[in-house]
């Protein structure tokens, strides 16, 4: 079985005792990994530390050449990684509407090229007889990245391109569920950068905890639960860290009467069952204006009875496994409780026979909000879909969560959709698509959904901290 090292300043690091890590198709094990312990988060700060200074007197010309080569290395190894993506997640080499590995590594190259384009000039807030006054970014040090299992390389990706396109170097934790590709990006990223600028410690709880409450650390960029948000910002304050986080949502989409029930249910479809529903801005709540509600419903319980669940590896699947069987278990302690609580299921509601953590495309209909599938996170492929007759009173309960990640509005009148998508309690507001991300739109979260954005010359500003420098001319 393939084993994939950690890399602590250059280095290939493995521990004495490894740890499996299971191919969610077949429940089974496909590769081992270190398991990192806070002496190797130690050992990879130094190293992050002491490459600081070189790497952030480079140009910013070379750190940009540095990440058009990482972009280019992604695309030289694109099958070898598209096959461990596929492997560790479970998600579809090609996938349904094209949503798989593929489109992660894509994605990550195309965020890493957008990313290196982005600039942050000098500002001149003054300059006359009296003064020039300037205000400059500069980098903050060392950046610790913690990332989830849903989108693991790509979202990799996101913390670290600009966290080192600004001058910072970084250490990063990938999810125990999902290491084995960011380890083999970190192994191809270490032979264009310098030692010690990225360093990529795997392991559990623990190790993101020692990133968090490190104290040679100056900023935590982190995507995963508002729970472990929460913790992270309480050991991120020992050394005052900067702090990004990108946390769960619990995304409502608004379809009005005036749209194509035909046609705008595979376009529901889609983003509803994004990588399984394992997406923070899938769309999670459906409210479906009463007069196209049974349309709607039964047009996208059609496309999901056509659905290929199966082993991602193989051609024709539309959707593989869940990631992992803890996320398999919500979704199975939701569907239990909406049918306990009345709700019809027009499809799939059974985890399928295994190996591997199979649950159908599900659609729930007569629910609504005060069930726990309308107000937790489901994160996995089972959707209610809320019927509604008032637009007011639809905008007021898709505004009643803690969460505020993404929202949309789905209609033919595009300014009135506009206008309703400006009242949604939300990072991103849309109209006629749901998680639809761009590398130069920043990303982030209202209320519990997180703090900052990524993405951008916003998101680049992140990894910054400004020095005003004012030259005195009187
Ligand atoms: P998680 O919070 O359980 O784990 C995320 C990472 O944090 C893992 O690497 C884990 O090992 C680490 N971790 C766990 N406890 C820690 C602690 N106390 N200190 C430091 N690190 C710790 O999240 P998950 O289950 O991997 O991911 C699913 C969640 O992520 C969902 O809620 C989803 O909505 C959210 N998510 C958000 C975004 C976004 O951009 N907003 C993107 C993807 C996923």
């Amino acid at each position: 079985m393939a084993s994939f090292p950690m890399i602590i300043n250059g280095q290939r690091v493995m521990t004495q005792e490894t740890m499996g890590v299971i191919n969610p198709a077949t429940g089974e094990h496909f590769a081992r990994v270190p398991i990192g312990t806070p002496q190797h988060v130690d050992d990879a700060v130094e190293a992050a530390r002491a490459a600081f200074p070189a790497w952030s007197a480079l140009s910013l010309g070379e750190r940009k050449a540095k990440l058009h080569e990482l972009a280019a290395a992604l695309e030289t190894n694109m099958p070898e990684l598209m096959g461990l993506l596929t492997r560790e997640t479970g998600k579809p080499l090609k996938g349904h509407m094209g949503i798989g590995s593929g489109m992660e590594v894509g994605g990550s190259m195309a965020w890493i090229q957008v990313t290196a384009e982005t600039e942050l000039p000098v500002e001149v807030i003054q300059d006359d007889d009296v003064a020039r006054v300037e205000v400059h970014h500069k980098p903050l040090g060392v950046v610790g990245s913690i990332t989830p299992w849903n989108w693991p390389l790509m979202i990799a990706v996101w913390h670290y391109a600009p966290a080192l396109l600004a001058g910072n170097t970084v250490v990063a934790k990938p999810s125990e569920f999902t290491p084995v590709t960011t380890l083999r990006f970190a192994e191809i990223a270490n032979e264009i950068l310098p030692p010690g600028v990225l360093n990529v410690v795997a392991g559990e709880a623990e190790v993101g905890a020692a990133i968090a409450s490190h104290p040679d650390i100056n900023k935590i960029v982190f995507t995963g639960s508002s729970s472990t948000g929460k913790s992270i910002m309480k050991a991120a304050a020992g050394n005052l860290k900067r702090i990004s986080l990108e946390l769960g949502g619990n995304d409502a989409g608004i379809v009005l009467p005036d749209v194509d029930p035909k046609e705008v249910a595979p376009k529901l479809f889609s983003v509803c069952f994004h990588n399984n529903g394992q997406t923070c801005q899938a769309l999670k709540r459906l409210y479906v204006h009463e007069d196209i509600y049974d349309e709607v419903c039964s047009e996208m319980a059609a496309i999901a009875d056509n659905i290929n669940n199966g082993n991602g590896l193989e051609e024709d699947t539309d959707l593989g496994p869940l990631q992992n069987e803890k996320q398999l278990n919500i979704v199975r302690d939701l569907a239990a409780d909406a049918k306990a609580q009345g709700a019809t299921f027009l499809t799939g509601g059974v985890a399928l026979d295994g190996p591997g953590y199979f649950f159908p495309p599900t659609i729930v209909t007569d629910i609504s909000d005060g069930t726990r599938l309308v107000d937790e996170e489901q994160f996995g492929p089972i959707v209610p879909v809320i019927k509604y007759s008032d637009i007011d009173d639809a905008i007021r309960r898709a505004n009643n969560s803690s969460a505020g990640l993404g929202g949309s509005i789905w209609s033919n009148d595009l300014d009135q959709a506009a206008e309703f998508a400006g009242r949604l309690e939300c990072g991103t507001a849309w109209v006629n698509t749901h998680a639809d991300i761009q590398p130069n739109a920043p990303m982030g979260g209202m209320k519990e959904s997180g703090i900052g954005c990524m993405f951008g010359h916003w998101g680049l500003r992140e990894n910054t901290v400004i020095q005003t420098v004012k030259i005195n001319k009187a």
